[in-house]
């Protein structure tokens, strides 16, 4: 493909957007970043990387992570997964708790804020807290090739400070004994994870083996099963962006996962993975400038599962 006129066009169709959208602010230290930065990073099977604007800043990926912790888990625990979570769309908001009274302490999916709580207290019960987050970080830097990966200590205690909602959906889970160790030791690794900074470049090479069968092209580590790969791609394209999910397989019809600090990461399964950052939110969450980059690129290049 040539991606000359591709990159083009999306520079030109995300232009008129630059710093649209509201940075999110329930997180005191996210809200400090700068609305315009834009960055997109495109990384092949082979390993070639096409990237634009701010691709090597680094930025808090926050709900992203999920998406790593959902692959720890499935590879850990297989289908035992299912029976503390499910794998259902919310149509609610990331942080929402009104269904899990109806649904007896379970949550929806394992990419909203409780579900994601959940697949991190199952894997601190297998381990530790430290023993999981390290883990992450690890395979991070591992896939991404990059040693400087790391958390921003700074986003994962003003989450914390600030955290009376993450809480309030843990407490009510484990009302139902849906928490395996103490709420705040679940949750201390929970706002570790959504705090690690990575750029789109590192990122959408974090991520490729989403793309590949769950088998990493480079390295050719075997990272998830092939059926667990093929299903997490199913949950990111009916979950991953909470209430905005249905618009964005409408619009970009890839398996994609937004994260509050303005990244999106997005799978074009046998083609490669697409990481994106801009920091100005829809209301439900997910990059406004990113979407857009994300719907043009799929118009050029024909990547939609959907053709
Ligand atoms: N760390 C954020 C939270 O728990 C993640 C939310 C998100 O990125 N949508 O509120």
């Amino acid at each position: 493909m040539d991606w000359k006129p591709v990159l083009a066009a999306i520079e030109a169709a995300t232009a008129p957007h630059i710093g649209s959208g509201k940075v999110a602010d329930y997180i005191p230290a996210l809200a400090r970043v700068d609305p315009s930065k834009f960055g997109m990073a495109v990384v092949l099977g082979s390993g070639e990387m096409l990237t634009l604007g701010d691709s090597h800043e680094p930025f808090s990926i926050q709900s992203i992570s999920k998406v790593f912790t959902l692959s720890m888990a499935l590879r850990w625990f297989g289908e035992s997964v299912w029976d503390r979570v499910g794998r259902e769309p919310s149509g609610s908001a990331f942080n929402s708790i009104i269904q899990l009274e109806n649904e007896k302490g379970i949550p929806r999916n394992p990419l909203i804020n409780a579900g994601a709580i959940v697949i991190t207290d199952m894997l601190v019960a297998a381990s530790s807290a430290d023993a999981v987050v390290n883990e992450l970080i690890a395979r991070l830097r591992r896939f991404s090739g990059d040693e400087t990966i790391k958390i921003d200590e700074e986003v994962a205690e003003s989450e914390s400070a600030t955290g009376s909602r993450n809480r309030a959906l843990a407490y009510f889970m484990a009302s139902f004994g849906n928490m395996n160790n103490s709420v705040e030791e679940s949750l201390g690794a929970y706002f570790r994870q959504c705090a690690v900074r990575m750029s789109c470049r590192q990122l959408a090479r974090a991520a490729l083996f989403l793309a590949f069968d769950g088998r990493d092209p480079i390295t050719r580590e075997q990272m998830v099963s092939r059926e667990y790969c093929r299903r997490i791609n199913a949950v990111m394209m009916s979950c991953g962006h909470y209430d905005n999910s249905g618009d964005f397989a409408y619009r970009i019809g890839l398996p994609g996962k937004s994260g509050v600090g303005g990244g999106i990461l997005a799978v074009a399964p046998g083609h490669g993975v697409i990481a994106t950052w801009s920091p100005g939110l829809n209301a439900a969450g997910t990059s406004m400038v990113g979407a857009v980059a994300l719907e043009e690129l799929v118009e050029a290049t024909g990547w939609s599962v959907f053709v």
